[in-house]
């Protein structure tokens, strides 16, 4: 673990998320917003760990909105239906929290106690391994963390990762 700038390194992947998923997909059209406070303190992570749970956060967050608009698109071109994907900190005190928002479809009541076990998807065949949400759930709980999902059918979903601080 070493101190780390939380705002720069949740930067530096979510461009990565950004150009991986521009150059894979032809008809990419989504908006990247951050909203970082600038207060935010150094926390000791691993970097490369949790640069990769917020790049399985934002790649989910860019899928489910991606896949919504293209459902709806297909009978009806509603506005504002562009995926938006927010990455937001906040600095807490004796933690810090770090969030991707996006505007898809939400996650059902029925399944939000499964999603962070291993394996489970939704996905079809070959497209998801199920793996992403319970590494990221395993890495976060290795750095003494939380994380927490709020999810709206309809509205969208936050995925909240909490990381403590020692002042
Ligand atoms: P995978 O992406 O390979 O399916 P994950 O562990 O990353 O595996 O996610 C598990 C499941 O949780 C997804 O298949 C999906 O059903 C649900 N999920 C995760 N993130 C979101 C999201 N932002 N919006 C809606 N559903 C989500
Ligand atoms: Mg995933």
């Amino acid at each position: 673990k070493e101190p780390t700038d939380i705002n720069a390194l949740a930067d530096e992947f979510l461009r990565l998320s950004y150009h991986g998923l521009r150059a894979k997909d032809k008809s990419f059209n989504a908006e990247f917003k951050t909203d970082f406070d600038p207060t935010l303190p150094k926390v000791n992570v691993v970097p490369q760990d949790i640069g990769r749970v917020l790049l399985n956060l934002i790649n989910n967050a860019f899928q489910a909105s991606a896949d919504r608009n293209k459902d709806l698109a297909g009978f009806e071109n509603l506005p504002g239906l562009t995926p938006t994907i927010t990455v937001s900190t906040k600095n807490l005190g004796d933690k810090i929290e770090i969030s991707v928002k996006d505007n898809g479809p939400g996650i059902p009541e029925s399944i939000k106690d499964k999603i962070f076990q291993p394996f489970f998807t939704t996905k079809p065949t070959g497209q998801g391994t199920g793996l992403g949400l319970s590494l990221s759930y395993d890495i976060v709980k290795a750095h003494g963390g939380n994380i927490i999902v709020n999810s709206e059918e309809g509205l969208g979903t936050e995925f909240t990762i909490e990381l403590p601080h020692d002042r």
